[in-house]
């Protein structure tokens, strides 16, 4: 029997182990899909960190695509109701909504109330069909799970962000998107913020600015890259010479959209003082819990600011956004460069501190060779 490699998380002190683990035959309903390449997201290091606490052991990854290559019985269909084949490039989606609770019947399927008891990735690898997470050569998964990639889309371009640009369409469609001739701000310079920039100028803002660290000054230039009319430097300014520099663009008023992604506290308090009055702020970046912010909630009265949460997307936003990547193939040069770091899955854990020390904009597993 094949066997995979996978990288399992066994415990915030041990971090990951790499396993060899049977690669089963797809039981009726499921399938086995081969690694191209899985992302290491802001969520994993959390995760790894122990900030969000999933009991180990369990193989992370949550953001992969990778070939079809067994199908188990039943309706070989993806999660779209396409037909799928042995050879097909899928992503995985390791989460659906049940289509039936109060969220799912009113608009916010990407909030279902019964969304994490279909997380499929949290499940023990020592028990079958044990490959369920995305740091792993093989995944063996339920088939409506299956999301196609558009034929004509790299795979490549497609993983540069697969978890942040669907997260980027959820949260845009909830703060009413990006209207032509706006002024955006983008707050955080990772996929999620880079993605946002790529969005906002390609749906016709006035100015993107973005608000990043350079840290890394790969992201302030791929932010440029990107369409970024301006970038301001967090390390190099303070948040009232950027509250400035983003009035003295939209003629002292303030934006009329801030994307945030960048996950600290402060960022939502910053996104809140570059509005104009009736603003939207889309937050979409506080994924794990790093303290709290410190606003004047008199702000939003008196500007009558709008503010949208939004977390986790379903397949429709991820189809949006491969419809989007395959619509800007211009950019695909500078996307390829947000993908900084790849190893194997043997070295996952390298790859990992890659990211975790922000030196990866964004950092993939790919399989051998
Ligand atoms: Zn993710
Ligand atoms: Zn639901």
């Amino acid at each position: 029997m094949r066997s995979a490699d996978a990288a399992v998380f066994v415990g915030c002190d041990r971090g990951l182990e790499v396993r060899s683990l049977p690669v089963l035959p797809p039981a009726e309903g499921r399938a086995v899909v081969d690694l191209v390449a899985s992302g290491v997201c802001g969520t994993d290091v959390h995760i790894l960190e122990g900030a969000i606490g999933i009991p180990a052991p369990f193989i992370p990854g949550h953001e992969f695509l990778g070939r079809v290559s067994d199908l188990g019985d039943g309706p070989h269909v993806d999660c779209l109701g396409r037909p799928v084949k042995p050879g097909d490039l899928v992503a995985v989606n390791v989460i659906e909504p049940c289509g039936s609770c109060l969220l799912c019947a009113t608009g916010g399927a990407a909030s279902c109330l019964n969304l994490m008891a279909s997380l499929s990735y949290i499940a023990d690898p020592d028990v079958a069909p044990h490959l369920h997470g995305g740091y792993a050569e093989a995944t063996n998964c339920p088939m409506r799970y299956l999301q196609l990639l558009p034929p004509g889309l790299d795979p490549m371009v497609a993983s540069a962000f697969l978890c942040a640009g669907p997260t980027v369409v959820r949260a845009m469609a909830y703060a009413g998107g990006v209207r032509s001739g706006e002024h955006v701000v983008v707050i955080g310079s990772g996929p999620v913020g880079l993605f946002g920039v790529l969005w906002a100028t390609r749906h016709g803002a006035a100015s993107v600015t973005m608000v990043g660290s350079s840290s890394n000054p790969l992201r302030l230039e791929l932010a440029r890259a990107l369409g970024a009319t301006a970038t301001l430097d967090i390390r190099a300014s303070t948040a009232a010479e950027r509250l400035d520099a983003v009035r003295a663009v939209t003629a002292g008023v303030g934006a009329d959209l801030v994307l945030e992604g960048a996950g600290a506290p402060d960022a939502f308090a910053e996104g809140l003082a570059l509005l104009r009055p009736r603003g939207r702020l889309a937050l979409a970046g506080q994924y794990s819990d790093r303290g709290a912010a410190s606003i004047a909630p008199q702000l939003l009265t008196c500007n009558a600011l709008q503010v949208f949460g939004s977390a986790q997307f379903t397949a429709e936003d991820r189809e949006a956004c491969f419809e989007f990547l395959l619509s800007v193939r211009d950019a695909w040069p500078t996307i390829l460069r947000v993908v900084t770091h790849r190893a194997t899955v043997r070295d996952a854990a390298s790859l990992m501190s890659a990211a975790r020390s922000g030196k990866a904009v964004k950092a993939l597993l790919v399989p051998e060779g």
